[in-house]
């Protein structure tokens, strides 16, 4: 059986504490998911990966976290975007920046066309003061991120379901947490609901979504200090053994970074 051609592009351009991008494309449309790093990487990125600037139709911002908005002045200046984000969200981001309201374009609760591909928001459980995740289908193909957020609600799981292409939080190793640097406090809020997704939560999630045919994962938002690629490849690895055991559909794997782009759904020609 051939695979599904698909219709979208997930590009994580950066990922972990230290910064977070991710750009999602259709043939005829982008997207910039969160800019949590320098406007100079972010243009790099869309020249490497032969995205056309003119294609490029807005930033959506998924919380006000310094690791996802820090490039958001420099962004405008530079490329003129709109800054898509819930009204709360957007506030923060005025007073922070010193911006005016025309900047921004506000997400509700509804489904948004963002060029030919259609975003729809969720809400997520996070620290931050109207946090989101984001679904985006284009034809036959939807995409999903979800990252920063301490659980996993109903909600957000049937957001979840038939993604194709899903980037997911797997921040940190529980083991790893409890025995390492961070303070109590902080040890608490991000295992607290909300904090991060735990290695063991990422994988529950997986296990627990309808997953279609050639589906494709990045493990996302790293944490530098309480996790290692070699933790969250070991438990995928055992998820897969688990699915295959069951019969169940299976998935590929990749792993965000902090520097280097991960790229999936790239089986078509633009
Ligand atoms: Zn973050
Ligand atoms: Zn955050």
């Amino acid at each position: 059986m051939t695979a599904k051609n698909k219709e979208l592009e997930v590009h994580v351009v950066a990922s972990g504490s230290k910064g977070n991008c991710t750009i999602i494309r259709s043939s005829h449309s982008a997207v910039i998911i969160d800019v949590g790093i320098s406007c100079r990487r972010i243009t790099n990125a869309l020249q490497e990966l032969e995205i056309p600037k003119h294609i490029v139709e807005g930033i959506v911002i998924t919380h006000e976290h310094s690791d996802h908005i820090a490039g958001v002045p420099q962004m405008i200046k530079q490329m003129g975007l709109p800054i898509i984000t819930r009204p709360n969200t957007a506030r923060r981001l005025m007073d922070k920046f010193s911006l005016p309201t025309e900047c921004f374009q506000t997400l509700g609760a509804k489904e948004v066309a963002i060029g030919d591909m259609v975003l729809q928001p969720f809400s997520t459980s996070h620290d931050a003061v109207d946090p989101i995740g984001i679904t985006c289908y284009k034809g036959q193909t939807k995409a999903g991120l979800l990252t920063d957020t301490g659980m996993v609600s109903k909600e957000m799981l049937e957001h979840l379901h038939d993604t194709d292409l899903l980037v997911l939080e797997a921040n940190y190793d529980e083991q790893m947490l409890i025995y390492g640097p961070y303070s109590p406090e902080l040890k608490r809020r991000v295992k607290g609901n909300a904090g991060h997704l735990s290695n063991v939560t990422a994988m529950k999630v997986l296990s627990a979504l309808r997953r279609p045919k050639d589906m494709e994962v990045v493990f996302a938002h790293r944490s530098e200090q309480n996790n290692s690629l070699h933790l969250v490849e070991q438990l995928s690895d055992r998820l897969l053994d688990w699915c295959k055991a069951q019969g169940q559909e299976e998935f590929t794997a990749h792993h965000g970074d902090p520097k280097e782009y991960t790229s999936i759904g790239i089986s078509y020609d633009i």
